[in-house]
C-alpha cells in the first residue's frame, strides 16, 4: 500500500523549506514505505510561467528576461541544496530549460500562444521542482526517484483544466511505482493527452493529482501539506474569531472550496470521495498541528454550522415585470440567453409571486449579461410586460455552510437576526434544497462586518461587543479585567478617550488597546456612537457630562 503526500508551492518555495520537507519525509520514510510524494512548482513559478505565456508571442526581450530569472531561481535552489554536482539532475534541468526556451521562441515566431502551447509552458514548474526535490532527498540518504506526470497520466485534452483518465493511466502508473524506491516524487498539475501533448489540470491542480493517485493506488489517506493548519470556520484575515475545523464532510469541503476558501482545489474531492479516502490538510511549518480531515461523516466539531464564507465581488441583475407571473418558460429562456452568452451564474432567486428573478454574476460579466437578457426579451420589454433589467454592482455573497443545518429550524433566522441588528441590508437570499448552504447578497462595504456578525452569532454567541469611552484609570482597569478573562471576555470593539478613537468590529486585544489608541483617529463622538450596533454595550469610564448627555 502506498501513502500519498502532497506538498504545495510555499512548502517547496525555498531552500530552507525544501529542507523542512526533507525532514518530514526523512521521518516518514523510516516508517511506512513506499511513499508517493506529489509536489507543486516552487511558490510563484506557475504565475511567472503564466506571465511568460502572455509575453512570449509579443515581447521577446521581456520574455527572455523572465525566462532567465526563472532559470536563475532554479539554479540558486540547486546550489543552495548542494546539488550542483548531481550530473543527472543538471542534465534534466538543462533539458527542461532548453525545451521551455524552444517553446517561448516558437510562440514568438508564430506570434501566438495556443492553449496547447500555454499548457506546455505552464507545466515546466512542476517538471523542474520534482526532480530537484527528489535529488535532494537522495542527497540526504533517501532512496528516491522522480516521476513526470506527462509520462504516467493520460488526460483528456481540455487544456487548462484537463481531467486524468484513471483507467487509461493505471497500467503505466502501477508500472512506474514498481521500481523499488522508497519515495517517489511526482509532479503535480501536469499530464499528457492521448496524442501526447502536455496538459495542465487547472490552477491549484496538484491537489487533484494527489487525490487521483490515492484513488489509483488505493491509499488509505491523502495528505495535503500546505502553509495553514487546516480549514477554518472563516477567513482568519477577516474574522478574528475564526477557528480550525477538525473534520468536515466531502460535501461541505466542496461547498467551501466553491467559495474560494483557497485551501483545497475543488476537483480534488471527487476521486477521494468516490473511494472513501480521507483527505487530511496539514501544515508543513507546524507539522504537529492536527489539521483538518475531510471524510464521509465529518462532524468532528459540534457547531450548528461548519463555515462562513464569501464571494467578494458580485453584481446582481434583476428582471421584473407584470408579464412574467404564471408564464412558463421565462426562467428557461433567461438562463438560455445567459448560457449562450457564456456567462456563469453564481446565484439565482425567484420569489413565488414570480414577479422577479435575480441572478448574481461576476461584475466583469454584468454588461454582457444585461445585453443578452434584454436582447432575448426585447419583444416583452417593448410591450412593457418586462421592465428593463436592473443592475447593481459592489455586492458580495455571504454563505453559511454546513451539514448540521439540514432539517434544523432557526439557522436562517439566526443569520438574519445577526445582520438585522447591524442594519445590514440583504438584497437577495438563496438556499439550495440540500440545505447545505444559505447564501445572502449584501453590500461589499458591509461584508467584513457581516462575516464577523454571523460568525459570532454561531461560534461566539455569548461574546457581546463593548464600546468603551475613557481609557484612564477606570477604563484601564476595565481593560485589565478583559485581558485577564481571556476568551471569556467580551469583544472590545471600540475604545475612545478625549482625543482619539479606535473602532474594530472584530475586536481588539485589550492588553494593547490603550497603546493602539494613541495612533487612533481624532475623536469624533458622533462617528464613534454611530458605529455602535444595537445589542452591544456602551461603557462610560469618564466623568464627563458631555458623554453622559449622550445616553
Ligand atoms: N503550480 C500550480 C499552480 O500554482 C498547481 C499547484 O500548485 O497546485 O496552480
Ligand atoms: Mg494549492
Amino acid at each position: 500500500m502506498m501513502h500519498v503526500l502532497k506538498f504545495g508551492g510555499t512548502s517547496v518555495g525555498s531552500v530552507e523549506n525544501i529542507r523542512r520537507v526533507g525532514e518530514i519525509l526523512h521521518i516518514r520514510s523510516s516508517g511506512h514505505k513506499p511513499l508517493c510524494v506529489v509536489v507543486s512548482a516552487f511558490a510563484g513559478v506557475t504565475n511567472q510561467l503564466q506571465k511568460l505565456t502572455e509575453l512570449a508571442p509579443r515581447r521577446s526581450l521581456e520574455a527572455e528576461k523572465l525566462y532567465e530569472a526563472l532559470r536563475r531561481r532554479h539554479e540558486e535552489v540547486i546550489r543552495g541544496l548542494g546539488l550542483e554536482k548531481d550530473t543527472g539532475l543538471a542534465e534534466t534541468v538543462h533539458d527542461h530549460f532548453t525545451a521551455l526556451w524552444e517553446t517561448v521562441r516558437g510562440s514568438y515566431l508564430l506570434r501566438e500562444c495556443s492553449v496547447a502551447v500555454h499548457d506546455r509552458m505552464l507545466g515546466f514548474g512542476e517538471r523542474l521542482s520534482a526532480p530537484i526535490i527528489s535529488a535532494y532527498l537522495r542527497s540526504i540518504g533517501i532512496n528516491s526517484a522522480p516521476l513526470d506526470g506527462t509520462d504516467i497520466f493520460i488526460s483528456d485534452d481540455r487544456f487548462g483544466g484537463a481531467r486524468i483518465n484513471r483507467k487509461a493511466s493505471l497500467k503505466r502508473t502501477e508500472q512506474a511505482f514498481r521500481s523499488g524506491k522508497d519515495v517517489y516524487v511526482v509532479t503535480g498539475f501536469v499530464a499528457a493527452s492521448e496524442k501526447g501533448a502536455v496538459t495542465t489540470l487547472g490552477r491549484g491542480g496538484s491537489d487533484y493529482t494527489a487525490a487521483v493517485l490515492a484513488a489509483m493506488l488505493h491509499a488509505p489517506e491523502v495528505e495535503i501539506w500546505t502553509d495553514v493548519s487546516g480549514i477554518m470556520t472563516a477567513n482568519p484575515a477577516v474574522v478574528r474569531g475564526a477557528r480550525r475545523l477538525s473534520s468536515i464532510t466531502y460535501a461541505e469541503a466542496m461547498e467551501l472550496s466553491h467559495f474560494g476558501a483557497g485551501v483545497l482545489y475543488g476537483p480534488t474531492i471527487q476521486p477521494a470521495m468516490e473511494q472513501n479516502i480521507p483527505i487530511r490538510i496539514l501544515n508543513t511549518f507546524k507539522p504537529l498541528d492536527a489539521g483538518t480531515v475531510i471524510n464521509k461523516s465529518g462532524g468532528g466539531d459540534d457547531y450548528p454550522v461548519t463555515g462562513i464564507t464569501a464571494i467578494d465581488d458580485v453584481a446582481l441583475l434583476t428582471m421584473e415585470g407584470s408579464g412574467m407571473a404564471g408564464v412558463p418558460g421565462v426562467a428557461a429562456r433567461l438562463f438560455g440567453y445567459l448560457a449562450a452568452a457564456d456567462i456563469n451564474v453564481i446565484l439565482i432567486t425567484q420569489a413565488s409571486s414570480e414577479h422577479s428573478i435575480c441572478v448574481a454574476v461576476a461584475p466583469s460579466d454584468m454588461k454582457k449579461a444585461r445585453r443578452a437578457i434584454e436582447s432575448g426579451f426585447r419583444h416583452e420589454i417593448k410591450a412593457h410586460e418586462i421592465d428593463p433589467v436592473k443592475e447593481q454592482k459592489g455586492l458580495s455573497v455571504l454563505a453559511v455552510v454546513g451539514q448540521n443545518m439540514r432539517h434544523k429550524p432557526g439557522i436562517a433566522g439566526k443569520v438574519f437576526r445577526a445582520l438585522g441588528r447591524r442594519r445590514i441590508n440583504v438584497y437577495a437570499i438563496a438556499q439550495g434544497s440540500s440545505e447545505l448552504n444559505v447564501s445572502v447578497v449584501l453590500e461589499h462595504d458591509q461584508l467584513s462586518e457581516a462575516l464577523n456578525a454571523v460568525h459570532d452569532a454561531f461560534f461566539d454567541p455569548g461574546r457581546v461587543a463593548v464600546y468603551c469611552v475613557g481609557a484612564g484609570t477606570v477604563g484601564g482597569a476595565l481593560l485589565e479585567m478583559f485581558k485577564d478573562a481571556g476568551d471569556n471576555a467580551p469583544r472590545l470593539a471600540g475604545l475612545a478617550n478625549s482625543r482619539r478613537m479606535l473602532v474594530d468590529e472584530r475586536g481588539m486585544a485589550p492588553g494593547s488597546a490603550r497603546e493602539a489608541l494613541v495612533k487612533g483617529r481624532p475623536l469624533d463622538m458622533a462617528t464613534f456612537t454611530a458605529s455602535i450596533p444595537p445589542g452591544s454595550v456602551f461603557v462610560d469610564c469618564t466623568a464627563s457630562e458631555d458623554v453622559a448627555g449622550l445616553y
